[in-house]
């Protein structure tokens, strides 16, 4: 999927990583090219213009890192932002259905894959989280939907509502409410009726069907392949009806995954899931990370992402390092080293890159020393001056009396932190002592 984009920006960052140096002029001719091809997958002008200024904001000034070539480095941040703009808050697969029976609404237009989605998502709750699960069709304008619904729960072991001929939309809602209730089932799905295009009379039938079930999840089935006009058709559910995430289909075809951006960027829905083929298991979560890689076509970007990353980590650690040997240890170093540890997941990773470190790795490990206590250590030296970091000799009573207050803990929890780095800051006069020979030495002895 997303060919037609990832081609372009592939197009653009091979002629850029034959270049030396990233210029700002480098930034801006890329970032041109970005936008047109977004423009051309379909994105909504105003979303494809917001998207191109945060990623030049970003991108502008920052300093080149040595070891990735200033293609790699566009592309991290390109896929960075992507990232960030197609990412919701929480879970996407998670869905509020704790208090059975919990009703969710399937709204979308006709032949956007509504009721392939309806019975896909059943046999997910069913599979996945042991859900009983109740399904039935309101598209009583087409027996043959109704009938399709049926076949498909039949097919993956779900239960439908019986059908009732001259029913409308309201009845079978209530009828599968009172059934949902009665038969101990865990989420009653409603398949609306779709139409060609949005009309009144498919949003007003939508909306009288919401008011009496009350859904706890309103799911939008959008086709990915449609591109901008997927947009529009989410936006007008959205104001009308309110709908609480969108399902993109058919992202197995080669559409151009404009969509997936701008519906994301437009209506601030989150996308939830992604059809990926007509058979009854092609519905994963969605993964911004996956379809970002995707859009920018580059299989193994997360990789080249993550090991940009790591050098980037290295190279700021090898930094710091010369500082310390020089005896320059303040608490904006402490601060960083802290911040670097939670974010590598402990301390292990940390003092792996930095020599003569593992054995002091041990000793802060049997202090006891975990994520809470690092994140307490870090919101102390919040507290304290610019100045206060720079040179901690200043700290005296009422000092450390403001801090400590300041991040709300005791001025012993101060103390301790001192203490730390008075004996961290000895150690690494002492390792600078020694000389780039015997640290390495001691690295690896
Ligand atoms: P509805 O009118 O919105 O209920 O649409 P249907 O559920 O009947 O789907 C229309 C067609 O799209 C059917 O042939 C489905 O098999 C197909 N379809 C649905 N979702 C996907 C998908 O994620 N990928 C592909 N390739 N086809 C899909």
């Amino acid at each position: 999927m997303f060919e037609n984009l990832s081609e372009r920006l592939s197009g653009v960052f091979d002629r850029l990583t034959k270049q030396g140096a990233l210029s700002e002029e480098d930034v801006k001719t890329a970032l041109r090219e970005v936008r047109v091809a977004l423009l051309e997958a379909d994105v909504s002008l105003p979303v494809a213009r917001d998207f191109v200024k945060k990623v030049q904001d970003q991108a502008t000034g920052q300093a080149v890192t040595k070891s990735v070539t200033p293609g790699q480095q566009v592309v991290k941040i390109v896929h960075d932002a992507l990232v960030d703009v197609l990412r919701g808050e929480g879970d996407p697969g998670k869905l509020k259905i704790d208090t059975p029976p919990a009703p969710i609404l399937m709204v979308g237009l006709q032949g956007s894959g509504k009721t392939t989605t309806t019975a896909k998502l059943a046999k997910r709750l069913k599979d996945r989280d042991g859900k009983r699960v109740l399904m039935a069709s309101l598209d009583t304008n087409r027996p043959a939907a109704m009938e399709q619904l049926a076949i498909l729960g039949n097919q993956i072991g779900v239960d439908t509502l019986p059908i009732v001929k001259g029913e409308d939309p309201v009845a079978i809602a209530k009828r599968a409410k009172t059934q949902a209730s009665l038969g101990g089932y865990d989420v009653y799905m409603l398949d609306t009726a779709g139409r060609l295009h949005i009309d009144q009379e498919l949003i007003q039938q939508a909306a009288d069907v919401r008011d009496v079930v009350k859904p706890r999840e309103t799911l939008l089935v959008v086709d990915g392949l449609t591109g901008q006009d997927a947009v529009n058709v989410a936006t007008e559910f959205d104001d009308k009806i309110g709908v609480t995430g969108v399902v993109l289909t058919r992202m197995d075809g080669d559409g151009r995954g404009g969509a997936a951006l701008s519906m994301r960027a437009v209506t601030g829905k989150p996308i939830r899931f992604v059809g990926l083929g007509e058979k009854m298991d092609a519905l994963e979560t969605f993964e911004p990370d996956r379809i970002a890689g995707r859009i920018l076509g580059m299989g193994d970007i997360v990789a080249l992402v993550e090991k940009a990353q790591e050098t980037i980590e290295a190279e700021q650690a090898e930094k710091m390092m010369r500082r310390m040997a020089k005896g320059q240890f303040n608490m904006n170093d402490l601060k960083m080293q802290l911040e670097q540890m939670l974010k590598m997941g402990g301390m292990e990773g940390m003092m792996s890159m930095m020599p003569g470190m593992s054995k002091m790795a041990k000793q802060v490990e049997e202090a006891g020393f975990d994520d809470k206590v690092i994140k307490r250590q870090v919101a102390l030296i919040q507290s304290m001056t610019k100045k206060e970091r720079a040179n901690p000799q200043l700290l005296q009573a009422s000092r450390k009396k403001r801090i400590a207050a300041g991040a709300g803990m005791d001025v012993s929890d101060l103390n301790k932190l001192l203490k730390m780095h008075r004996q961290m800051s000895d150690m690494m006069k002492k390792i600078g002592k020694m000389g780039k020979g015997k640290m390495l030495k001691q690295a690896l002895s």
